[in-house]
């Protein structure tokens, strides 16, 4: 079964009302291909999701960054999973490496938050990937199947999962990951879901790639067989995010 191409832009904490808008703007005029071919999921912080929201073409799709493990209540600063239903948010991205390792999310921590997320109907960007120091240790892909086992182990039904594969080393820094380095991480996750969840997960599943992506280099990476989308961080704030949307065809 085909994998339909993935495209996440995450925001991270940028942007002004009037950025915003602007970034809304480039989008909403884009020609890209049809939305059978490419789902496109943007994710602006959390005061921003209902503008763009209200704003943005209905074929193209919000996230929030991040959202609380468990039900609300009180839990200061922290945004629940049903308030995103509630407002309509279909997506969230969960276990970025930013929170991972500037918040110390635990493993444990992210695959409660995947769990109880989907639990409540949304959909969800999983975040997994090494850091340089583990990647010169040779353990990268250690590091990164005990990450998707604490998800794993909660979650059963992964229809609503897309998998970010994103090297820290890779994030922000302009070290993009080259695409045969993609491509091996990207088969072994799709190898470790066969042998631990299912031969169908392992096939349906999306799993994305993520890291300094940007016009230039999205194409080659696109080729690749097992890298089935991106999750884009600085250049999902230009225009040349449309380029990257077009490297599915
Ligand atoms: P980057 O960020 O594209 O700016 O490297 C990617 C991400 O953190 O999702």
């Amino acid at each position: 079964m085909a994998r339909k191409f993935f495209i996440g832009g995450n925001w991270k904490c940028n942007g002004t009302t009037e950025e915003v808008k602007k970034i809304v703007n480039v989008l909403n005029e884009s020609q890209v291909p049809p939305s059978d071919v490419v789902e496109v999921v943007v994710s602006p912080p959390f005061v921003f999701l209902p503008l763009v929201k209200g704003l943005l073409r209905p074929d193209f799709h919000v996230a929030a960054q991040n959202c609380w493990v468990k039900k609300g209540g009180a839990f200061t600063g922290e945004v629940s999973a049903e308030m995103l239903v509630n407002l309509g948010i279909p997506w969230v991205i969960l276990g970025h490496s930013e929170r991972r390792l500037i918040l110390n999310e635990s493993n444990e921590f992210v695959g409660d938050k995947v769990a109880y997320a989907l639990a409540q109907g949304l959909k969800v960007i999983a975040c997994v990937g090494e850091t340089l120091e583990q990647r010169e240790a040779g353990s990268t892909m250690d590091v990164v199947a005990a990450q998707t086992k604490a998800i794993a182990e909660r979650v059963s039904n992964w229809s609503d999962v897309v998998l970010a594969y994103e090297p820290v080393w890779a994030i922000g820094t302009g070290k993009v990951a080259t695409p045969a380095q993609a491509q091996e991480v990207h088969f072994e996750l799709r190898k470790w879901l066969h042998a631990n969840t299912s031969p169908e997960i392992a096939a349906t599943t999306r799993i994305i790639y993520g890291g300094s992506v940007n016009g230039a280099n999205c194409k080659e990476l696109a080729a690749q067989p097992d890298v089935d989308g991106f999750l884009v961080g600085g250049a999902s704030l230009k225009p040349e995010f449309i380029d990257i949307i077009k490297s599915a065809e």
